[in-house]
């Protein structure tokens, strides 16, 4: 297959000028960038030419953070902090059978293709299922880094909540996978790249929820697959805490001795990191991924994304679950990752909209264990494009740059979106998947989910009240002081 996209306005360097000309796509990849006479040579060697007149081509935006089986869980609980939002997200999302992951990873391929993302890390909690969601990602046709979850500690012990015998028994609900069956998941995935879109990444749902053991066997998966890693981490202040308790060095030079920080891994969150932290994740290249609408949602507090710029630690943006952020929309997100840490009069350090999307490009694309192979427009990089019109009233700007772009864009201007070198979506159609098909399956199986997720709730309600007097006396400063770099 080969397309060139003609007449477009490309932002194909970061110095924030836009050049008109074409790009041809062969074989999923870019396999040229021409301007001026040039394009019309182009065009005459592609079978399918695009014309994108008045449009403007970005890199496909990358979401670094996302958690796709909590798209069927919109309108849920969405006014808490963390560690009491996590007891419903955890009662339904144990309920989840394998065609309601189908859906709720299909529910957001749809969101995300109509909003320009090419391509997501879905950091994965129902790895039972780990099939289907393997199989719906692949349906999907974006590309994606799949990193199902490691984890054996639950939440209450590690913060050391006392719960009530019965209610521990029914929110802990089956335990966790053991871990021949975790090595077993990876050894299967790890033989496949998914047609080269769905590759598999290690998943450790944050490294106070994995014992030493796991830790170890994060370690040995890494180096046997070749395979990078996500994890959560320093999210909230009640897990500040506990990894200070557990490790006084701090977790993250315990990491570092683990040998588990490089540039295959990211961190998502990062908001309670300490300055030596911050340094030393920059020294090792792994990335933050800055979660603005999740962290206000859940009151996690403010990641500081000025001084990791500043320490030059690599930065990317996620939306994280649907039910804590709200949308997948990239655009939403560079904005806020621009404004919300501003405060007082120190502009100069205050970040730029340049720095937003590079976070959701080839920022992400580091993330994803891509780096090099998308989030830029450049030969020999993977055809991952986003065409946007941006010559409606809300964005019509006295000059097309990345300023306008970021301020004012949105999934709402997204005419299509490329991954590999296929439409996947164009002309207001889902072209990879039914998505109509999509919509009425779910339809018709949500009431009956909710029902059969009643007394799971139940529980999850009952375990609040106690979780909740006792998460208003943790406070990190009474922990350990007010100095911890
Ligand atoms: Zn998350």
């Amino acid at each position: 297959m080969s397309c060139a996209i003609v007449n477009a306005r490309i932002l194909p360097a970061w110095d924030g000028t836009f050049a008109t000309g074409a790009i041809l796509v062969e074989d999923g990849r870019i396999a040229g960038i021409a301007r001026g006479a040039d394009t019309d040579a182009m065009a005459a060697r592609a079978r399918e030419t695009f014309d994108a007149k008045g449009a403007t081509v970005l890199p496909g935006l990358v979401n670094a953070h996302h958690h796709a089986y909590a798209n069927v869980l919109r309108g849920t609980e969405n006014a808490l902090p963390l560690e009491l939002w996590a007891l419903f997200t955890v009662a339904f999302g144990r309920g989840l059978d394998e065609r309601l992951l189908r859906l709720g990873i299909l529910l957001g391929a749809a969101e995300m293709a109509r909003a320009g993302v090419t391509c997501v890390v879905d950091h994965s909690p129902p790895v039972r299922h780990f099939r289907a969601s393997h199989a719906a990602h692949l349906e999907s046709g974006l590309r994606v880094a799949f990193a199902p979850f490691l984890h054996d500690r639950h939440d209450h012990d590690i913060l050391g909540f006392a719960l009530p015998d019965a209610i521990r028994a029914e929110i802990e609900g089956a335990g966790f996978p053991d871990p021949a069956f975790i090595c077993d998941m990876f050894d299967e995935l790890g033989r496949t790249d998914g047609g080269g879109r769905v590759r598999t990444i290690l998943g450790p749902n944050a490294p106070q929820r994995c014992s030493p053991a796991l830790l170890d066997l994060w370690a040995q998966l890494a180096a046997r697959h070749g395979m990078g890693a996500h994890t959560h981490l320093l999210e909230t202040e009640a897990q500040a805490i506990a990894c200070w308790r557990e490790w006084p060095e701090g977790v993250v030079a315990h990491l570092d001795a683990r040998g588990l920080l490089d540039a295959c891994t990211a961190v998502a969150h990062g908001i309670w990191l300490a300055p030596a932290e911050r340094d030393l994740l920059a020294r090792r290249g792994t990335t933050v991924v800055h979660n603005p609408a999740s962290n206000l949602m859940l009151g996690s507090g403010i990641l500081p994304l000025a001084d990791l710029e500043a320490r030059g630690v690599p930065l990317a943006l996620g939306s994280d679950s649907a039910n804590t952020g709200g949308t997948a929309d990239m655009f939403e997100l560079m904005r806020l990752a621009t404004m919300i840490g501003r405060s007082g009069t120190d502009w100069r350090s205050w970040p730029r909209a340049e720095t937003a999307l590079r976070m959701a490009t080839e920022g992400g694309a580091r993330a994803a264990g891509l780096s090099g192979r998308t989030g830029r427009i450049e030969t020999g990089y993977m055809a991952d494009l986003v065409v946007l019109d941006l010559s409606g009233a809300a964005v019509s700007a006295l000059e097309t740059n990345v300023e306008a772009l970021v301020r004012h864009g949105g999934a709402h201007q997204v005419r299509a979106t490329m991954v590999g070198g296929d439409w996947i979506y164009r002309e207001g159609r889902i072209r990879s998947f039914d998505e109509a098909a999509v919509l009425a399956e779910f339809t018709q199986v949500r009431a009956a989910f909710l029902d059969e997720r009643a007394h799971a709730l139940g529980s999850a309600r009952k375990a609040m009240e106690i979780l909740a007097q006792q998460l208003q006396t943790t406070r990190l400063q009474e922990m350990i002081g007010p100095k911890r770099d």
